[in-house]
């Protein structure tokens, strides 16, 4: 947004100049045309806004995995899993 004025700024410094026979007032209008287009030019696009904190605590909950007991250890292990990580017993 603020690159845009001082496309403006530029634009009518332009337009000025174009009007005016003062020659100190050429002068000016010139480096204001300049430095205006220049900052327009090269000036950077701000940083977007950080996202908002409370965004993460919008994420669903982390899906419970379904367990199973070992039988020969007794420890609890994933479902799916045929071999126990505890005793390497077939579960
Ligand atoms: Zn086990």
């Amino acid at each position: 947004m603020l690159r845009y004025s001082f496309l403006g700024i530029s634009i009518i410094s332009a337009i000025n100049f174009l009007l005016t026979d003062e020659l100190l007032v050429q002068l000016l209008l010139a480096i204001c045309l300049l430095a205006s287009l220049g900052i327009a030019v090269v000036w950077p696009e701000p940083l977007p806004p950080p996202p908002s904190m409370d965004l993460w605590s919008e994420a669903p909950d982390e899906k419970e995995r379904e367990m199973k007991v070992c039988s020969h250890c007794g420890k609890a292990v994933d479902k799916k899993w045929s071999m126990c990580p505890y005793c390497s017993k077939k579960v």
